[in-house]
């Protein structure tokens, strides 16, 4: 894998610069930004393979720089590092939209491996980039086409978009407020019920006839697009 680009958004000087230079040495090619709101400059302007992201920053936290480059990149793996293990605050890290999440202090190791499933599942992504598989179920990413064990199935626009917005984020857990946002735009208000009559909608023709079921319900917090529980 030649020219991997890491950001690290990170405060914490020490630690910032120990993460660079032991990137550096496992032969990826990494960037410093010191705050949040550099940190948003480098994402936007750069095309960064992953971004290794604090939640505690200066100017910009965490979680808001997330959910900035969310707006406009759904596509670079975002690992967040938190000093608390929480459920709350690995499920706030899940809704700005990070994929992952190590716990301070933590083990170069631990992070490297990490890095490293994202970078391996993002080259396989780029490969299947016109495509997105999941089980038997198909969706071309250019016409939107979608097919499940080999049979065509005709989704409405919103149901298209419920679905891709499913699909690219597969395995991850997705809080109703990020689903509403990208199928139906901030201004709609979370509390409606219309996520859940369009997932029954795509429930009915992506799943009803067909195993294993892929649109799972996490109660009280919101969805996930996933082959096996998680
Ligand atoms: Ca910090």
């Amino acid at each position: 894998m030649n020219d991997v680009s890491i950001l690290i958004v990170e405060d914490e000087q020490r630690l910032a610069d120990i993460l660079k230079r032991q990137l550096e040495e496992s032969g990826f090619t990494a960037e410093i930004a010191y705050d949040g709101y550099v940190g948003k400059q480098l994402a936007e302007k750069k095309n960064y393979d992953l971004i290794i992201l604090d939640i505690n920053l200066p100017l910009i936290n965490g979680y808001d720089l997330c959910r900035e480059i969310r707006r406009t990149n759904n596509r670079t793996p975002i690992i967040m590092l938190t000093a608390f293990g929480t459920s709350e605050n690995k499920l706030a890290g899940f809704d700005a939209g990070a994929d992952d999440y190590v716990v301070k202090p933590f083990d170069f190791r631990e992070l490297l491996a990490r890095v490293n499933v994202f970078l391996r599942r993002a080259d396989y992504g780029r490969e299947q980039s016109e495509k997105i598989r999941l089980a038997d179920l198909e969706m071309d990413m250019k016409t939107k086409s979608v097919t499940r064990a080999g049979r065509k199935i005709d989704l409405t626009a919103k149901e298209s978009l419920l679905l891709e917005t499913f699909l690219r984020n597969k395995d991850k857990l997705l809080s109703r407020e990020f689903i509403i946002e990208r199928v139906w735009g901030i201004d709609f208000d979370p509390n409606t019920n219309i996520i859940d009559v369009y997932v029954n909608y795509l429930r009915k023709k992506i799943d009803r006839d067909f195993e294993p079921k892929l649109i799972h319900t996490k109660f009280g917090f919101g969805f996930y697009c996933s082959d096996r529980e998680i």
